[in-house]
């Protein structure tokens, strides 16, 4: 098969496009020919080596995967080749404490495909196939690799490890990234106001564009303010955050009494110093959030089916030019989702959306 392996960390890191063997299942596993994968800002942490894990290298990256089974291990009985699936990047154990309860992103034996296992930016991938998800008939491989990973991030979210109410106020962060472009689409169709935050005039007229009430420049320090101003001085009731570091601290700046920060990420820094006296005199809850079960991923794929929820993907990569794919999600001038196609002509770019 073609593959693209990433062979020495940096930004950019190397990459080498090589035929390798292609995967063969073990019992349990499935081998999918992989017909859309997404890229992630997780792709560009395992590029530069900046993972709190170890990685060992060559590794295939790609975790956001689409795919048909081509292959099935002795021991599956619930999946046939030509099966239309997305793939559970968690990988899980299904044994643990966890696993039992259905919170496999807290599995104790937890993995993530495409860091710590050969991934999708290759023709072929080998995946558990307890890690599949059946994609609606209606949602094509691509705009199930732009929405398995950070829909269903921004879907866990909001539904599972916070709620919205109708009425309420969210503040999306970023709403041009992954997990911003999902979570305003959710936030307003479980029927909230969203404010929204991006860096250039483009971003921001993007993210209006996918139903944000308001998009505010995030390069303006007073932007928390101006958070303030549009809810009449209240504040936020959520706020769904991927940043970390400054901008998290900023959110409580935007927080209203009672309200929730829920956060996956910390691109912006790992370490805050939290006020905790307006924190517990307010009864704000700070919230983590890691991953995704397979029902997060179910259900954002049963909305894309029903249209409640619009896969927003930028551009379309053929294999040998994944590379490039993660440069210019490196630069920051991506609207929504940069995918991998494997089985597209090598050397074509496609536009989308
Ligand atoms: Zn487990």
């Amino acid at each position: 098969m073609k593959a693209v392996e990433l062979i020495k960390h940096g930004a950019p890191g190397q990459f080498r496009f090589c035929d390798l063997p292609d995967p063969l299942p073990g019992p349990g596993d499935v081998v999918l020919r992989v017909r859309a994968c997404g890229l992630n800002r997780l792709d560009l942490w395992l590029e530069e080596g900046s993972l709190p894990i170890p990685i060992s290298l060559p590794r295939i990256p790609g975790s956001e995967i689409a795919g048909e089974v081509a292959a099935v291990g002795a021991d599956v009985s619930e999946w046939r080749t030509g099966d239309r699936v997305a793939v559970q990047s968690n990988l899980f154990c299904g044994q643990c404490e966890f696993c039992a309860r259905g919170e496999e992103y807290l599995c104790l034996n937890g993995r993530l495909l495409g860091v710590q296992q050969d991934g999708g930016f290759a023709e072929l991938v080998r995946v558990p196939a307890r890690s599949l998800i059946r994609l609606p008939e209606k949602v094509g491989f691509a705009a199930s690799a732009a929405l398995t990973l950070a829909g269903s991030t921004a879907m866990h979210m909001l539904t599972h490890r916070a709620q919205v109410r109708p009425g309420d106020w969210v503040l999306a962060i970023g709403g041009a990234g992954g997990v911003g472009s999902s979570a305003i689409q959710i936030a307003k169709a479980l029927g909230a106001s969203v404010i929204t935050t991006g860096s250039t005039d483009e971003k921001r007229r993007f993210a209006l564009g996918l139903g944000a009430d308001h998009a505010l420049d995030s390069t303006r320090p007073e932007w928390p303010a101006e958070v303030r101003k549009l809810t009449g001085k209240r504040g936020v009731d959520l706020v769904v955050e991927h940043v970390g570091g400054e901008v998290l601290l900023q959110c409580f700046a935007c927080l209203a009494r009672g309200g929730t920060i829920v956060t996956c990420g910390a691109t912006g820094g790992r370490e805050v110093a939290l006020k905790l006296w307006p924190f517990f005199v307010k009864e704000q809850k700070l919230v983590g959030s890691y991953g995704r079960n397979r029902k997060d991923i179910a259900a954002i794929l049963e909305w894309a089916a029903q249209g409640r929820i619009k896969a927003a993907t930028w551009r379309i990569f053929p294999l040998n030019r994944t590379p490039e794919a993660f440069a210019v999600l490196r630069q920051r001038q991506v609207l929504g989702k940069v995918v991998v196609e494997p089985q597209a002509a090598q050397g074509t770019l496609r536009k989308e959306g």
